[in-house]
């Protein structure tokens, strides 16, 4: 049977589901194929969403009308703003999270927009206009059903060739535990020419906490306030529960080093990279010999059950090594292991095959969004199913491609970093890697990706209104705060903690610029205080604060904007350019940038080949006409 859609989204992972929201959102008739309905949303990993860089990218994505903070909220156990006894401008929200309830709030979700549909299937095969052509016209599924669509966006995360590792004699083909691996789709996509690469990941092993010893271990509370991901909605909270906190030290240094050759990854079974910042307990034994210990977190993996994740202790040893290890963990000395950790070898296809907008150069209207373009993690995957979802559908309707720059949001970072420079290793997000930090902030999300979510029609006419409102409410604060005054006695209270005090009034604006003054505290000692909104009160503290490091910052971005506005023709020779070095002309060739600013990231291009680049488009230009 032949059906048609607007758009197919292969995978119901974090990437998948995004892609099938915007796609949704913005009213095409979407298909949403997937191995497995009853995992759709399924957290491979660590049940926790968020974190350093990762709690922006989901405010970001939130903002822009996707899923993930909305679930997360429905789902949350635990919630922590990390980096707290750090400026604000770096707080970063992290939320752990119930896996099913997480699973059950995504698929909800979906199955709220009335023109997508989800179906259960095993894509093997890619459908193309004629045999050849460049355009792919939709996918076929193992018990050969095909689906035709305008648009198909990939999202198959760790399944393709996916092979699990637990020690050295233990390999399993999987996508991940319990899942058939997508051998086929690889097969297929490899056809297509594509390069192709492997990378590898890991999970630690689960534990039964009915046989924890919380004696011995610390306890670890969420904070006590009330804050959420999502701008757009305010979910009720499951109950809420403790971490705990425990360290692997000496002994377990021990039994690793001895069984080190044991391990899939130290044994010469896994070939592929695995994550930098994300190391198995093996990788850290070898790379900081010196370390004495390393944290270890025991968190939930859920309400309805006594199961914990063992979060430090990522390993592909053999399973009765790992208990052993485990025992010799305190609190953990009469743990009952309930599931084992492993290593997880894939292919992922290098995302300079990729333009900015996701889609594969050498395929229209193919896109790949996720784990296959060498990322790892929920988020950095969500953000690219937003931008994969968004453009599938601009594209098939003949509109411009809609492209985050870097100094927009955290997604921008990622997918340039993504498409200009590629991957060596398993690509992650961190902070460092965005060179306007102060600007790209969790609490600012909204006020920097509305006008574009209202512009390209991603949000309900209620939820503009909401936002809207929102973001009134933190430009009425600045407003406050900038004309009320405040005097030195009733000033006293909020300055005890910076130890300063005031000579004579002053404007509340000026007076909370001091480190370690709060504008809340300040504006109620004035006395306009009561009933401001926290999240408000606390996005106009970081405006006033962190003020000339915005305006400089903002600056750098106009700069940047210059250079992108320099656009580049498409079909520009590099390869003849020869004012260019050779390197710089073989990477641009490769690359394809768009902008000069694209062309200033790609490594090997020097500042003099920009600038012979420059003259060179002129005279191209020049040329052709
Ligand atoms: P996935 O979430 O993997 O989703 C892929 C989807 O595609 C699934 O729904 C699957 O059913 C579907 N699918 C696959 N092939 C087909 C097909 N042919 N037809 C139809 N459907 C298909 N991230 C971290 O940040 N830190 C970690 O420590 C970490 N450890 C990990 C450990 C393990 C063992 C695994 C498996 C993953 C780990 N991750 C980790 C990675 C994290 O799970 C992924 O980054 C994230 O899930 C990627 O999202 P995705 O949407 O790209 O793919």
């Amino acid at each position: 049977m032949s059906v048609d859609y607007d758009v197919i989204v292969v995978g119901g992972g974090h990437a998948g589901t995004e892609a099938c929201a915007m796609a949704a959102r913005l009213g095409a008739h979407t298909l949403l194929l997937t191995s497995s309905l009853d995992t759709i949303g399924q957290m491979s990993c660590n049940p926790a969403i968020g974190g350093i860089a990762k709690g922006t990218l989901v405010r970001e994505v939130d903002a822009l009308g996707g899923l993930m903070g909305r679930a997360a909220d429905r789902a949350t156990i635990q919630f922590r703003m990390l980096n707290r006894s750090k400026g604000p401008a770096v707080w970063a929200p992290r939320a752990q999270c119930d896996r099913t309830l997480y699973r059950r709030a995504v698929r909800q979700l979906l199955e709220a927009f009335p023109t997508l549909e989800l179906t259960q299937g095993m894509v093997t095969n890619l459908l193309f206009d004629s045999p050849g052509c460049p355009r792919i016209a939709g996918v076929e599924t193992a018990d050969g059903r095909q689906f035709r669509a305008r648009a198909v966006i990939i999202t198959a995360g760790t399944f393709l060739r996916g092979r699990i590792h637990v020690g050295l004699g233990t390999q399993i083909p999987a996508g991940r535990a319990g899942d058939q691996p997508s051998i086929e789709l690889a097969q297929v996509i490899a056809n297509i020419g594509l390069t192709v690469s492997r990378f590898k990941t890991g999970t630690p092993p689960r534990v039964d906490g009915r046989t924890v010893d919380w004696t011995r271990v610390a306890r670890q509370d969420g904070d006590p306030d009330d804050s959420r991901f999502s701008f757009h909605q305010r979910a009720e909270r499951p109950r809420q529960v403790p971490c705990w906190i425990t360290w692997a030290g000496e002994e377990v240094k021990e039994i690793i080093q001895r069984h080190l050759k044991e391990s899939a990854l130290y044994g010469g079974a896994i070939s592929g990279r695995g994550p930098r910042y994300c190391p198995s307990v093996e990788d850290k034994i070898v790379k900081f010999p010196d370390a004495r210990r390393h944290q270890v977190f025991l968190e939930p993996e859920g309400l309805d059950t006594t199961e914990l994740y063992v979060n430090g202790l990522s390993t592909s040893l053999p399973v009765l090594v790992q208990l052993e290890f485990l025992r010799a963990v305190p609190g953990l000395e009469r743990v009952q292991m309930t599931r084992p950790g492993y290593a997880i070898e894939y292919d992922y296809y290098p995302p300079t095959q990729l333009t900015p907008w996701l889609e594969v150069k050498a395929v229209e209207h193919l896109f790949f969004a996720g784990q296959i373009n060498g990322t790892t993690g929920y988020e950095e995957a969500a953000g690219q199913g937003v931008v994969a979802g968004l453009n599938a559908v601009r594209r098939i309707r003949g509109q411009e491609p809609v492209v985050l720059g870097r100094d927009d949001a955290y997604i921008g970072v990622l997918v340039d970093d993504l498409i200009t420079r590629g991957v060596d290793e398993p690509y992650r997000l961190f902070t460092s890697r965005s060179e306007f930090r102060l600007l790209l902030r969790q609490d600012n999300a909204l006020r920097r990706l509305l006008p574009l979510a209202e512009r390209l029609g991603l949000l309900t006419a209620d939820e503009l209104r909401a936002a809207e409102r929102r973001l009134a409410a933190e430009e009425s604060i600045l407003t406050l705060a900038r004309e009320t005054s405040i005097t030195p006695a009733r000033a006293t209270g909020p300055l005890a903690a910076s130890g300063t005090s005031l000579a004579s009034g002053e404007r509340v604006a000026v007076v909370a610029k001091r480190p370690g003054v709060s504008l809340g505290a300040l504006l109620e000692a004035a006395g306009v205080g009561a009933g401001l909104a926290v999240d408000a009160v606390l996005a106009a503290e970081i405006e006033i604060k962190y003020d000339g490091y915005l305006v400089r910052e903002r600056e750098a971005a106009a700069r940047l904007a210059e250079l992108a506005s320099f656009a580049l023709p498409e079909d520009l020779p590099y390869l003849e350019l020869r004012s260019l070095a050779t390197e710089a002309r073989q990477k641009l060739d490769q690359i394809r940038p768009t902008s000069l600013a694209q062309a200033a990231r790609v490594p090997g291009v020097a500042p003099s080949d920009l600038h012979n680049l420059v003259l060179e488009v002129a005279r191209w230009r020049r040329r052709v006409a």
